[in-house]
This record gives structure tokens, sequence and C-alpha cells, in this order.
């Protein structure tokens, strides 16, 4: 048997009759840019997320970029980010000329809290972006509440959190702004780069419109210096598709999750916790192993791919390397990146599979 890590053509194979409709008519209507397409995905996923209003971007990099710029964030300000998330999060707040400010996570659910913050705080600060990493809504009430205390901003790096529930509320609308990434491996993936930015303050929503459209409200009327990252209409109407059948491949990601907490329960893993009134969508299920290494080559052998994420935290890559951090000022983050191991986490995975993943699991828990 082979596992792998996520199939992505089998979620466009599933549905392709619908896409390729999807994609013909945009390549007929002779509208290229913007247009229909955009908006009507534009409406149906804000009202998905539960947001008054949604922008489509060209990807989740730059709806990270396009919300601190909308928020007034830029040189001379702090951005509060965690320690252990995907390097753009980080790429971002230097994008705008401010300074990202590592959090450490919680050990046991590995996002950011409000205490963590709290630590990091100066008079610089303007704003903290949390991460729903592999899925999981960072508890987001506290970390409101201290930055309106402070008087701070609050973003969303929801990129890996589609559909995700806080207090029985969807994500997308809970903050400021929420930044969505549509790569193709997320839970909500185009078939190309797109992204998206939802909230519910029109402004604001507005702003970030006119900064991804060349700063420009009217054609050759520029208020801002914007830059140009808007989505494509082929990837809208791919997206509009895919909006539909969300639901269902989070079902199928939370059985697969289901399983795996099941089984694996007894054993010397680390399995996943889950936030009290937070519903996880699973876009990774991450286990922690101290024979990670071991483990990872076991089950490549045994046909199941795994990956890590991430294997090297931000602080320690060259690319920010004149920040000064050595090994051992972040030990979290720096421990998770030796430990963590995402397993194979596909909707379309089959029960077979997903018990075969199982079974070599703890064929290596009981021999090591
Ligand atoms: C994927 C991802 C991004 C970036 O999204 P792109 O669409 O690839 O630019 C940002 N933050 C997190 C946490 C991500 O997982």
């Amino acid at each position: 048997m082979h596992v792998p890590f996520l199939n992505v053509k089998e979620s466009y194979e599933k549905i392709s009759e619908q896409v390729d409709k999807a994609v013909l008519s945009v390549l007929r209507s002779g509208n290229y840019i913007s247009g229909p397409e955009v908006q009507n995905f534009e409406d149906k996923f804000a009202k998905s997320v539960g947001a008054n209003f949604s922008v489509g971007t060209g990807n989740g990099y730059d709806s990270l970029v396009l919300s601190l710029k909308a928020l007034e964030i830029g040189r001379g300000d702090e951005v509060l980010v965690p320690t252990n998330t995907f390097i753009a999060t980080w790429l971002a707040v230097s994008a705008v000329g401010a300074k990202p400010i590592p959090v450490e996570p919680d050990q046991e659910t590995y996002t950011i809290t409000a205490d963590g913050c709290n630590k990091v705080l100066t008079r610089k600060s303007k704003a903290i972006i949390p991460v729903h990493l592999y899925g999981q809504p960072v508890d987001l009430k506290p970390i409101i509440r201290l930055a309106q205390d402070h008087g701070l901003k609050v973003i969303e790096d929801a990129a890996q959190a589609h559909g995700a529930r806080y207090f029985n509320k969807p994500v997308g609308g809970l903050s400021d702004l929420t930044c969505w990434s549509f790569y193709p491996g997320k839970n909500l993936g185009a078939l190309g780069d797109a992204g998206a930015v939802t909230g519910n303050d029109t402004e604001l929503i507005d702003k970030v419109r006119f900064y991804a459209n060349y700063g420009s409200e009217k054609k050759y009327d520029h208020k801002m210096l914007g830059i140009n990252s808007r989505l494509d209409p082929i990837q809208a109407a791919i997206l509009s598709v895919k909006l539909e059948h969300i639901d269902t491949w989070t079902n199928s990601r939370r059985k697969i999750a289901g399983r795996y907490l099941h089984a694996l329960s007894h054993t010397n893993y680390i399995l996943p916790t889950q936030i009290d009134n937070t519903s996880h969508v699973w876009h990774l299920f991450v286990i922690r192993s101290q024979k990670r290494n071991e483990l990872c080559e076991f089950l490549d052998i045994n046909n199941i791919q795994c990956l890590i994420h991430y294997p090297k935290p931000p602080h320690l890559q060259n690319a920010y390397k004149h920040l000064g951090y050595q090994r051992g000022t972040f030990p979290i983050a720096e421990h998770l990146s030796e430990t963590v191991l995402s397993l194979p986490m596909c909707p379309h995975m089959t029960e077979e599979q997903n018990f075969y993943v199982i079974e070599k699991m703890l064929e290596f828990a009981q021999n090591s």
C-alpha cells in the first residue's frame, strides 16, 4: 500500500466536471481580471466565514501584507507573530517595514496565548497576528481583550483554518481582519495561487481592496502606494465550486483525525490537543515523537508519506540572520521543530489507508 500525504489532484478529479465547466465559462466570457466571478466568490466566501465583507487577493502572503498596509502598520512598528509558523507570517511584517516580535506558543496547543503576547509587548507594538496553526483556532478572546487594552490591532492568519469555528462562530469575522490562502494544498485550495481578506469594517476592507489594485478606487486615480494582487477570475470560479464541497471534505478530515486520535491514544506519541470551544479543521494532523527522524524513515520505507511542519523556525532562518537570534532563544519552537511530524491527512484518504498508517505507527511504537 502507498499513502500519499495529500492528493490535490484527486480533489480536482472528484469534481472535475463542475470545475471544467466553471473554468470554460470564464475563458468564454472575455473577462480575465476581476469582474462578476470574483465578486460572486467574494460574496459567497464572506457569508461562509461569517464576515460582512471579503476581498480576493493574489495569495495568502499578500493578504497579510495588504491587511498590515490597510491598518497603516509600517516602519518603526512592532508586530507580534508566533515563533512556530510558516515564515510567510513573518515575511509579511518585514515587507511593510515593521519588525516581527516572536511569541512562543503554548506547549500543548502550539498556538499563541494572551499571556505569551503580554510578555513581549512594548510601546512600539501595533498589532498581533495569531495563526490558527494546523487548523486549530487560537483562543482569540483573551488576545483581542489584550489588544484592545493596549490599542493594538488583531489580524488573524487563517491560511490553515477554512471552516474552523470559535465559540460556535466561524473564523473569518472575529477580529479586525482575517487573512486566507487558497494555495492548492490548503483545506480550501485553488488550482494555483489565490487568497482573500475578510472582515466586518467596510472602510477597512475597501482600503485592502484599493491597496490590492494599485491603490486606486477609480482607474488612473491612485490614493496610495498600492500593489497589484487581485484574485484571478479563473481561480475565483474554481473556488466557488470547491466552496460547495468544503464541509464534506472537512468532515472527512475529522473522521480521519478521529481514527488517529482513538487508535494512537495509548502510545508514547504526543497527540494534538483541542482548545475548549473551538472546532479544529485538521489541515494537518501533527504528532510529536522523541524519535521523530527514525519514525519518519520507518514510515517512508513503508510507503507512507509524512512531512514536517516546520523543520526550522523563522528565527533560525538565514533570512532573519539580521535579527541576531541564536539557537536556544525560542526553545519551544525549536523543540517543536525537532519533534513534530505530520501524518497523511487527505479528505480522500480511504479507511484502508487510514488504518494502514495507524498499523505502522503502532508497530513503530511497540518496537522502539
Ligand atoms: C500557506 C500559508 C501562508 C501563505 O499563503 P500563500 O498563499 O502560500 O502565500 C501564510 N501563513 C500560513 C500559516 C500558511 O500556512
